[in-house]
């Protein structure tokens, strides 16, 4: 008996404390929701800056085109050549230097030796000593002769046409068989240089963490009517108008079109 009274008081005493909790509860006043800041013009900018650019329609990537053509009908690259093989040697000389650079150097050099088997008889020694003012000039050298013989040996002493067959060319990667497909024999490639790799990312054309994703993501979007020139008008965007450092967005003729949030106008 007397365990079932204990029993009864504890039972009371809990429902006593009921209304003493929520009127402690009551009491306690509840945490303020934080006060949504206004976003800080800085934060704006980051924001901005990281924001996923809209992707260019059909229409505004033909509009694009369509001014390059009829400002520069005809675009030219600017790796001096004689002709197919010489352009060959240009491309494989030109990496890590300027085109102006190469030129300076390959006049001479083509005046003398504009096919293989001229090259093969210049001989490695004779071939540093033109291309000296390039950069990593003793393993161009090596790369130039061993091209040739290549070219010689299997491919009858002319540059091939095929993709796979100039990748296999010592000193030649997919960049090369890119120029070459398209300046020596019309095919709609599309080179990566720095210059196109950092349009093809600023206007939002073909954004690409790597030279082969911009290059496809600008095959795809740019309509076969101006894939012949597009890779030069490209070139020639970055080169002048869309620098590096200091873009020249005032006189950009695609200005309204481009995505960066950093263009200056
Ligand atoms: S607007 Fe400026 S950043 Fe955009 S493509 Fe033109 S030059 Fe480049």
């Amino acid at each position: 008996m007397a365990k079932i009274i204990r029993s009864q008081r504890a039972d009371t005493s809990s429902v006593r404390s009921a209304p003493k909790k929520k009127a402690a509860r009551a009491a306690t006043p509840l945490p303020k929701r934080a006060a949504k800041k206004p976003a800080t013009k800085a934060a704006k900018k980051v924001a901005k800056k990281t924001a996923k650019p809209k992707p260019w329609t059909a229409a505004e990537v033909f509009e694009a085109f369509d001014r390059f053509r009829k400002a520069n009908p005809e675009p030219k690259g600017e790796l001096e050549h004689l002709n197919p093989y010489t352009l060959l040697v240009a491309v494989v000389l030109s990496a890590q230097a300027t085109d102006a650079g190469v030129n300076k150097a390959t006049r001479a050099l083509f005046a003398v030796a504009d096919t293989p088997q001229k090259m093969l008889e210049l001989g490695e020694d004779r071939v540093r000593d033109y291309i000296k003012t390039i950069g990593l000039y003793r393993n161009k050298a090596k790369n130039v002769i061993a091209l040739s013989e290549k070219l010689i040996a299997e491919f009858g002493g002319e540059v091939p046409r095929t993709r796979a067959e100039i990748e296999s060319l010592p000193g030649a990667g997919r960049k090369t068989a890119n120029v070459v497909l398209n300046m020596a024999f019309g095919e709609h490639t599309m080179a990566v240089d720095t210059h196109v790799f950092r349009v093809g990312n600023r206007t939002g054309l073909a954004p690409g963490k790597t030279p082969l994703e911009v290059e496809l993501g600008l095959e795809k979007v740019i309509p076969a009517e101006f894939m012949l020139h597009a890779h030069h008008w490209l070139i020639l965007h970055g080169r002048y108008t869309c620098l590096a450092r200091g873009p020249r967005c005032d006189v950009c003729l695609i200005n309204d079109l481009c995505r960066w949030p950093e263009k200056t106008v």
